[in-house]
């Protein structure tokens, strides 16, 4: 387990949030409460909180940032949550919704270049389930198709965790080709030696989560050709930013399905797709990898039952509020929102290339990661976090990443990137003797992982689920 861009988020927690304010709720109370006094507490949490990532300080998470598409979206999801998707009967609305967000999504990734295609697509409920749904289908493609029994998967080192994940749970083993630390790209003779007969597909990043770089799609996909496996083109973070780069003419390679040899691609639409959180794209350029995967059993007592995906019963209210959240935008309002985005992140390159004790990683567009060669990283992102921001930690090299999202991109954020960050180089280079103090808990792990260190994660989750159990009820 490595504790790269998950835990950097899993800050130990010192008390229960919210204790000394609400009381603790350690069972089912007796009495409900009434709706008013419900909402005022939830208002009152909701606002502090929003407070924090308003500032622009904080990297991704919050994309759009606009409280208004948020209030629009959440009435959107208001009239349909109750709704379940999986009953078409009564929820016909479901299948205009999903039916359009997937032809939004093909067209977005030019899936009209398909020769004589049958592109489809589905929903999922995040960039995890749109990874894991894509590992199922060539699973179960491979198996069906070639006989495959010991299937692998393969991936560059950059690519997320959720392919990790899906391999574990799916019983896929995971192979992993190293990346060039000069370009943050994966080399491709190292992912073409990995195949062989039992590779059911393999994946590069558009872009990946940590350095914010594209792989290079065209050559996977030539390579995925030669051998007659898939390519799954993770783009959940850029999938929905990418291609308004390329329309305002930043250089970005096309990774879609105008590229030979990309037969998936999965992109978020609760990240640059500015929905709220809970669903995520998953488009095949044919209909058979996609059908392969589906789940029916017709021979059980309460039923025949089919559903398309892993999850049973689904809330129609994210559709409706992803379809309402894509349709108000509009391609004018994504190409609006990503020259602001691309705009605002070069500025903040250049703040960094300002100074010659940084180095950036790559060559990043709408997010970037720096490092350093005269002292650990960390010191910078101690003196940032005095100056309110929350970047990404990153490890091997240790790193800190950026991703530009729509706060930035207000007046001042960039002014004060400039100004913050020249505070931080200054008293790195000050303490540059000393042991930085994030880089323990927030990514950057110096030395090697232990079993100590997988307690530690345990403690994480546990602060996250068990930490009402040790209040006393109040
Ligand atoms: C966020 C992300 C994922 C996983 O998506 P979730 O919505 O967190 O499940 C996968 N790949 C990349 C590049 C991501 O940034």
């Amino acid at each position: 387990m490595t504790a790269g861009a998950t835990c950097a988020k899993l800050a130990p927690m010192s008390s229960y949030p919210y204790a000394d304010r609400y009381p603790v709720l350690r069972g089912m109370p007796d009495e409900g409460r009434d709706r008013e006094t419900v909402l005022a507490e939830l208002r009152e949490m909701a606002t502090e909180e929003d407070s924090f990532w308003r500032t622009g300080k904080a990297s991704g998470s919050f994309y759009c940032g606009d409280m208004e598409h948020y209030a629009f979206m959440g009435e959107a999801f208001g009239l349909y949550g109750h709704m379940n998707a999986l009953q078409r009967d009564v929820c016909p609305s479901a299948t205009r919704f999903e039916g359009e967000i997937i032809a939004m999504g093909l067209d977005l990734f030019n899936a009209t270049a398909i020769p004589g295609g049958d592109p489809v697509g589905m929903i999922t409920s995040g960039g995890s389930g749109s990874i894991l749904h894509a590992v199922l289908a060539y699973r179960e493609q491979a198996v069906a198709a070639r006989g495959v029994t010991r299937p692998n998967f393969i991936k560059p080192e950059t690519g997320h965790p959720a392919f990790d994940k899906a391999c574990h749970l799916l019983g896929v083993e995971l192979r992993v080709a190293p990346i060039d630390p000069l370009t943050a790209q994966v080399d491709v003779a190292a992912m073409e030696a990995l195949i062989d007969d039992q590779t059911i597909a393999m994946m590069g990043s558009a872009s990946n989560y940590g350095y914010g770089t594209i792989d290079p799609i065209a050559e996977l996909g030539q390579i995925a050709l030669a051998h007659g496996v898939g390519l799954h083109v993770d783009g959940c973070l850029g999938g929905f930013i990418l291609p308004f780069g390329e329309q305002l003419g930043y250089p970005v390679p096309a990774f879609d399905f105008r590229v030979p040899g990309v037969t998936t691609i999965s992109a978020d639409t609760h990240k640059y797709g500015y929905g709220l959180k809970g669903t995520s794209l998953l488009l095949f350029r044919e209909r058979a990898l996609r059908n392969g995967q589906y789940f029916f059993q017709t021979q059980w007592s309460g039923g025949k039952y089919c559903s398309p995906g892993i999850d049973g019963s689904r809330s129609s209210g994210l559709l409706a509020s992803t379809w309402a959240g894509m349709v108000a935008m509009g391609r004018s309002g994504y190409l609006r929102y990503a020259r602001e985005i691309f705009a605002t992140a070069a500025a903040m390159q250049d703040a960094v290339r300002s100074h010659p004790e940084l180095q950036m990683i790559g060559d990043p567009t709408y997010l970037f990661a720096f490092t350093s060669d005269r002292f650990d990283i960390y010191h910078v992102n101690d003196s940032l976090r005095r100056s309110g921001w929350r970047m990404n930690g990153l490890q091997y090299p240790n790193a800190i990443h950026l991703a530009v999202t729509r706060p930035q991109t207000q007046p001042g954020v960039v002014e004060a990137w400039v100004a913050d960050l020249a505070t931080a180089v200054e008293y790195a280079v000050a303490n540059a003797d000393k042991p930085a103090k994030s880089s323990g808990i927030y990514g950057g792990v110096s030395g090697g992982w232990s079993e100590q260190a997988d307690d530690f994660i345990r403690g994480i989750m546990g602060d996250m689920l068990d930490q009402h159990q040790g209040l006393p009820p109040r």
